[in-house]
């Protein structure tokens, strides 16, 4: 393990600790998006929606809010300075619709130049620099401009050694999300896929583990897809198998209606107060919840 890059500044990864690896402090989808529940803008309230997570024991959380998706450095690295929590940004992109123009006139290497810039300099004009790439795909389809910055995302990868988290559609084409970054390279043990609970099938996992890959469910509390239940026995499947170490756990929470200090629930402290909880009640150890919530973050983030 190496240094994590969060926004303000790298640390060892040993100095992690309680860490939700996928949410959103701060983000402003495109004007097309006409679901603004999407949009979290109001910095008194994400800064209380962060206080509450470092009040149950939260140390660390990744935004996982990209270029494409209204992030912005300077915020991030005052909402980290203010409260002491380790905040880590990320540079690339969510799915296609929310793509810029310049996605399609660039070349695949001028992209990539980008990426690096926001690891390696900083992101949107601040000194705030990226400590993940992300890409994403679309619905059982991969988009070609998805391809595209996949692929570029691979390149900047391969360069500045940062770990990367795909976001995949309702937890589809993650075995082929990942067989893009193969093909340009990447080692998989750097790559976590994401949303993959929402796609509820024990097999599937074990397909991602098996190439070294980190599975994550980041779906915790959303009783809209299904019960918490569920996701308890996905958790199971992954242990059993011998897969405890490829398993990061977050909830995602990038809607106003998630989140307390926006007037929404079960917010940042559900994880903490009812689902750790209810895991060591189903049979999970404390050691296990320290994996999950510690050791495979600060494997995963601590590339640098
Ligand atoms: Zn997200």
């Amino acid at each position: 393990m190496g240094n994590v890059r969060t926004v303000n500044g790298d640390i060892d990864a040993k100095q992690l600790g309680f860490t939700y690896t996928h949410e959103h402090l701060w983000c402003n989808p495109p004007n097309h998006q006409k679901d603004r529940d999407l949009e979290l803008t109001n910095y008194e309230a994400s800064l209380s929606e962060l206080w509450r997570f470092k009040k149950i024991g939260g140390e660390a959380i990744v935004d996982a809010t990209t270029l494409d998706y209204g992030r912005d450095g300077k915020k991030l690295k005052a909402l980290s300075s203010a409260t002491g929590v380790h905040v880590i940004g990320t540079s690339g992109f969510n799915k296609h619709i929310y793509f810029p123009a310049w996605v399609e006139s660039l070349k695949i290497e001028e992209i990539t130049e980008k990426l690096i810039r926001d690891v390696e300099v900083g992101m949107d004009g601040s000194t705030a620099k990226a400590g993940i790439l992300k890409a994403g795909s679309w619905m059982q389809l991969i988009h070609p401009l998805e391809e595209k910055v996949t692929r570029a995302v691979a390149r900047a990868q391969r360069e500045t050694g940062a770990p990367i988290w795909l976001h995949t559609e309702a937890g589809t084409m993650g075995e082929e999300m990942l067989d893009i970054l193969e093909e340009e390279g990447v080692d998989l043990t750097k790559v976590a896929v994401g949303h993959s609970d929402r796609n509820a099938d024990p097999y599937y996992h074990l397909q991602l583990a098996k190439r070294g890959a980190y599975v994550q469910f980041d779906g915790v509390s959303k009783v809209k897809y299904y019960p918490d239940s569920v996701r308890v026995s996905l958790i199971k499947n992954l242990i059993d198998s011998g897969y405890s170490e490829n398993l990061l756990i977050s909830a995602d929470m990038g809607r106003q209606s998630y989140l307390h200090a926006y007037g929404g629930g079960p917010g940042f402290e559900f994880i903490k107060a009812k689902f750790i909880p209810r895991l060591l009640n189903e049979g999970l150890s404390k050691d296990r919840i320290d994996l999950i919530f510690k050791e495979n973050p600060a494997r995963w983030l601590g590339q640098f």
